[in-house]
C-alpha cells in the first residue's frame, strides 16, 4: 500500500501523516510502516534535497530544479519506497510526484506534460494506490506558516499569494482528473477532524 500526501504549503500534511503513522503502528506494529517524505527520503535524494532548498541557489534555474526533483524521486522510489514495498509494508509519502506537476509543471510553468514525462522516467511506474489532497485556501495556508513556521521557511516557501492560490487550483485540477487515485480531504478544518476524515478515506480505499 502505497499512499501519498499532497496539497498546498500549510495544509499541514506533516502534522496530519504524523498522527495517521501512530495510528498505523498501533495496528500493524512499527516495522509495518515507512513514513517517508520528498524531496529526499534516501540519503542521495536528502543531499539532492539540500541542493533544492539552500538559500544561495536562490538562482537556480527552473529546468535545474525540475530535474533535481526527479533525480531525488528516482533515488526515493529506488532505494526506499521500492524496498518497502517488497517487504509489504504500508508508506505513508509526504509528497510525491504530483506535487512537481504542480509546482514545476503549473508553479513554474514548465508545462504538466513535461513534466509528466520527466517523471515517468524517474518513478518507472511506481504510482501511488491512493493521493489524499489535503486541500486548504491558500490564505489560511500561508496565515499558518506565518504563525507556526516562520523559523523554519526554505527558499521555496518564499512565494506571493498568487502563486498559493495557483499551486491549490493545480492540485484540485489533477484531482478531478483522476478521482479514482487522488482523494480530497478539507484540510481547513482543526487537525483532529481532518485527521479523522483522512482515516475515513483510507479505509474506504483499503477496506481490512
Ligand atoms: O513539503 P513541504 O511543504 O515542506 O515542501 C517544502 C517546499 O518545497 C515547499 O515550499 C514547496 O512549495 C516546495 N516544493 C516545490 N516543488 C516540489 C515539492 C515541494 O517547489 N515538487
Ligand atoms: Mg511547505
Amino acid at each position: 500500500k502505497f499512499i501519498s500526501f499532497e496539497g498546498p504549503d500549510g495544509a499541514g500534511k506533516t502534522s496530519v501523516i504524523r498522527q495517521i503513522k501512530a495510528d498505523l503502528i498501533a495496528q500493524l506494529g512499527e516495522n509495518q510502516v515507512l513514513y517517508s517524505r520528498e524531496p529526499g527520503g534516501s540519503p542521495i535524494a536528502e543531499q539532492i534535497r539540500q541542493v533544492l532548498f539552500a538559500p544561495e541557489n536562490k538562482d537556480m534555474d527552473a529546468r535545474t530544479e525540475a530535474l533535481l526533483f526527479a533525480a531525488s524521486r528516482r533515488q526515493h522510489v529506488v532505494s526506499t519506497l521500492r524496498p518497502a514495498l517488497a517487504a509489504g509494508k504500508v508508506i505513508l509519502c509526504d509528497r510525491y510526484v504530483d506535487s512537481s506537476l504542480v509546482y514545476q509543471g503549473a508553479g513554474r510553468q514548465l508545462g504538466e506534460e513535461t513534466i509528466w514525462k520527466l517523471n515517468q522516467y524517474a518513478i518507472d511506474g511506481l504510482m501511488p494506490g491512493l493521493t489524499i489532497d489535503l486541500d486548504v485556501p491558500s490564505e489560511v495556508g500561508l496565515r499558518r506558516i506565518a504563525e507556526h513556521r516562520a523559523d523554519q521557511v526554505n527558499r521555496l516557501d518564499k512565494e506571493k499569494l498568487s502563486f498559493h492560490h495557483m499551486v491549490r487550483h493545480a492540485f484540485l485540477d489533477l484531482q478531478k482528473d483522476d478521482p479514482d487515485r487522488i482523494k480530497l480531504v478539507d484540510a481547513s478544518q482543526p487537525l483532529d477532524q481532518v485527521v479523522a476524515n483522512v482515516k475515513r478515506v483510507i479505509n474506504q480505499r483499503y477496506p481490512e
